[in-house]
């Protein structure tokens, strides 16, 4: 379809879409929606059973929250029911994430490319030169990495205008809630199990959700490949951080199921206490690491000095394995994730044309600034275009009016400075009602929700050891909010009901 035509449509279901955008009750097909006395019961309960399975997060109240384990916990935000999916999306997202994790591995072979695709970003985007560098730095030593660990997970809307399912992003680095998401969907069985016959549900119908097992599973299994008894998997994490205890919950399973030692370090101390030996092994304070999992270093605020720089030089220098590694890393930039919506792209890196197609299918329109059509258009009709920068972590994004004023500033900037975005075709989800729970105090909300799909991808040189699907994580968020992360507060912790 030509890009205008695309757009028209585009407006025409729009306006027609609107008005179907009438609140539906979240339990809207069943007689069985509990009246306000049986919400908050329930609500009540749900946030008793957080504290006591875990599902918890540091309090914002508490200034040592993120610091100190143990002190100042609240429950996770959660909606208090699960949200409704059609099964045949959750079929059509679950079977595209091995695909997924086979591209991101296919494409971070590319060296060339990821430089190229991002050789005007760097112009602009300081962040994403200071990876390209460590990046360049890998390519002239012909640095192999023989061992290759990706954690990743793909996110998805339901789009109302099209129905059909589109990928927001892919993440490739410290995504996040692996470990909470699965006990979400035990709190969410529970409460259907107990009130099932007022609420007219099946516990049957919420997905299992074994995210946090597996991924401990192929953070071990990354660490059996190296065969080092005595060394440790080395979560690196933020100085500060309210959302520790979704990290735990790997390290519990790291140990438990595993027999594998987790240590905690921030960039900082990796600075301090890391070195390489001649061999490539890395040691941090007298441990040998044969795994390094990054829970933080995805944002600048991450590198507030050339300290942390250089310890994430030196780890990508050792021969641990890098979960992610430099290239897995900008493989999941938005750029990147733009470069590969191009047509014929795809079919650089990947043979199989049904599988092309598959990926294809979920991909919405992405535009790099270049496209002065393309600007023009959203400089018109900003609403349909989502603008984006180079940015993880929730919060970044420009919408709505704010578009127009963005591209009309950025164009009379000139220069390179358009190419520290992407223009994204924006996805419309239906919304419905649900009860949010966040701070021990339930309210119903209009809402949208976004599914992520976990995926694990091991290989050792030619050997693909894991390239699996591994549970979900649904965020659902009030829908008059444009951005959707939950510790960014945006969102709530949710779970899935198939229909
Ligand atoms: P981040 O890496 O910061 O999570 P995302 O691309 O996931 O960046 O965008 C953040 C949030 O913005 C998403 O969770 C989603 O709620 C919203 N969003 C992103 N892209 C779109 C889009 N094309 N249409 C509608 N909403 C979007
Ligand atoms: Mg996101
Ligand atoms: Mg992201």
């Amino acid at each position: 379809l030509s890009f205008k035509f695309r757009i028209y449509h585009l407006k025409l279901r729009r306006n027609s879409s609107r008005a179907q955008h009438s609140p539906l009750p979240a339990m809207s097909t069943t007689e069985g929606k509990p009246d306000a006395d049986a919400v908050e019961e329930m609500a009540r309960e749900a946030a008793a059973w957080c504290a006591m399975h875990g599902l918890v997060v540091g309090d914002r109240a508490d200034p040592r929250s993120g610091t100190v384990p143990g002190v100042g916990l609240v429950h996770a935000p959660i909606s208090l029911l699960p949200s409704r999916l059609p099964e045949s999306f959750w079929s059509q997202a679950c079977e595209l994430a091995p695909l997924f994790n086979e591209l991101v591995d296919r494409v971070s072979l590319d060296g060339d490319f990821l430089q190229d695709s991002l050789s005007k970003t760097r112009q602009v985007d300081d962040f994403t030169s200071r990876l390209l560098d460590i990046h360049r730095k890998m390519m002239d030593a012909n640095k192999k990495e023989n061992i290759r660990l990706g954690l990743h997970r793909s996110d998805y809307m339901l789009d109302s205008e099209t129905n059909s399912l589109l990928q927001i992003e892919l993440n490739t680095i410290s995504v996040s809630f692996p470990g909470l998401c699965s006990i979400v969907t035990e709190l969410h069985r529970t409460l259907i199990n107990q009130y099932g016959n007022l609420l007219c549900l099946d516990a049957k119908r919420v997905p299992g959700n074994e995210a946090s097992r597996q991924f401990a599973k192929a953070l071990a299994k990354a660490w059996d490949e190296f065969n080092v008894d005595s060394a440790v998997v080395m979560m690196i994490v933020q100085p500060e951080e309210r959302n520790m205890y979704d990290q735990y919950w790997l390290v519990k399973y790291l140990r438990e199921s595993h027999g594998v030692t987790t240590i905690r370090k921030t960039l900082s101390e990796v600075e301090a206490e890391g070195r390489v030996l001649p061999d490539g092994t890395l040691v941090v304070n007298d441990r040998k690491v044969t795994v390094v999992y990054f829970r933080a270093g995805y944002t600048p605020n991450d590198y507030p000095s050339e300290a942390e720089w250089s310890a994430r030089l030196l780890m990508e220098q050792s021969s641990a394995v890098k979960c992610p590694s430099i290239s897995y890393h900008l493989v999941g930039t938005k750029k990147i994730q733009q470069e590969l919506a191009k047509p014929n792209v795809l079919e650089r890196f990947l043979e199989n044309k049904e599988e092309i197609a598959k990926l294809r299918q979920c991909f919405a329109g992405l535009w790099s600034l270049d496209d002065e059509e393309v600007v023009k258009s959203a400089i018109e009709n900003p609403d349909l275009f989502v603008l984006k920068p180079q940015r993880e972590g929730g919060g970044n994004n420009i919408y709505g009016l704010d578009v127009r004023e963005a591209l009309i500033r950025l164009k009379k900037e000139g220069g390179d400075a358009l190419s520290a975005y992407i223009l994204m075709q924006r996805i419309f989800p239906k919304a419905s009602l649900a009860s949010l729970v966040r701070g021990g105090v339930c309210h119903e909300a209009l809402t949208v929700s976004e599914l992520g799909i976990y995926g694990a991808y091991l290989r050792n040189k030619d050997k693909v050891i894991i390239n699996d699907k591994c549970g979900y994580l649904m965020r659902t968020k009030v829908s008059s909010s444009d951005e959707g992360g939950v510790a960014a507060g945006f969102a709530v912790l949710d779970s899935l009901y198939l229909t």
